[in-house]
């Protein structure tokens, strides 16, 4: 357990899994996916762990997907978007270990504070229990930002509705933790300095709870969502997603941020919205 982005600790019978790349706002690089997926694959193999905490280190739960420690050797500009190695990639290293932590047998919760962008959002979505900080803020702007119809599940309309999903993905705007709360996406919201007491005391609870019985009522739940179409939706998103990274709006829009040197979420989201700002 030799990992450096992120942190594994044991409460009890609680696993708290940290990421942990604080200046980066626990950005999602390669490393940190990897981590995160051999952790959670240690509290599941962990017969003693009966909940699954996922938190993050500093001022962020995460800031989404870090897309500069992603790409194969020589950067972003080597690899073909669209490609089938590509594809294979993002379904590898996106979706399934994104989909694992859903369909983990053990009860997760994610404790959320401060930016969760895009693929953060995707990820605490995985989680069964969302406990928010009164200081989170939600989003996802991969539409706007990269033109690829958002990240690569579509957790928004099983989150909360179909009409504010779309409004959410079609801006890119931020909602916080009392709008996720009404909107059902979040269980609860708790003053940020409380935030770890009250997701252990929830934790705690539900570690109580007889671990088979737990596992089978998840695996109730999950399928009662599958049979509404949750695991084929996120299939056929995918599909979506990666018809738009081939797209010639999608790789010009690429194309000439490279050139223009612009690198990092914020710097590509005021390139991208400059030709707006002109007329
Ligand atoms: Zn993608």
């Amino acid at each position: 357990m030799n990992w450096q982005t992120v942190l594994y600790e044991k409460v009890d019978n609680i696993a708290k899994i940290t990421l942990n790349r604080p200046d980066k706002r626990n950005a999602q690089n390669h490393q940190l996916i990897v981590e995160l997926d051999e952790a959670m694959k240690e509290a599941e193999r962990d017969e003693e762990v009966r909940v699954i905490v996922l938190a993050g280190a500093g001022p962020s739960f995460s800031s989404g997907h870090d897309m500069s420690g992603m790409a194969p050797e020589g950067g972003m500009a080597a690899w073909r978007m669209g490609s089938e190695s590509h594809r294979k990639f993002e379904q590898e290293v996106f979706v399934d270990k994104c989909l694992y932590i859903r369909n983990l047998p053990k009860p997760t919760i994610a404790q959320v504070h401060g930016y969760c962008i895009a693929a953060g959002v995707m990820l605490a979505c995985m989680c069964d229990l969302i406990v928010a900080a009164d200081d989170a803020q939600f989003s996802n702007p991969v539409s706007r930002l990269f033109a690829a119809s958002g990240v690569e599940l579509i957790i928004e309309p099983w989150e909360m509705g179909v009409r504010k999903a779309k409004e959410l993905l079609f801006t890119g705007d931020f909602i916080d933790a009392r709008e996720a709360h009404r909107l059902g996406m979040v269980n609860r919201v708790v003053p940020k300095d409380k935030l770890e007491e009250e997701v252990m005391e929830l934790a705690k609870k539900i570690a109580l709870m007889p671990p088979l019985a737990l596992s089978l009522t998840k695996m109730s739940l999950n399928r009662t969502q599958d049979i509404q179409g949750y695991s084929q939706s996120m299939s056929c998103h995918f599909d979506v997603h990666m018809l738009a990274h081939g797209s010639d709006e999608a790789r010009s829009l690429m194309e000439a941020a490279i050139n223009r040197g612009v690198t990092g979420a914020k710097a590509f989201s005021e390139f991208r919205d400059e030709k707006f700002k002109e007329s």
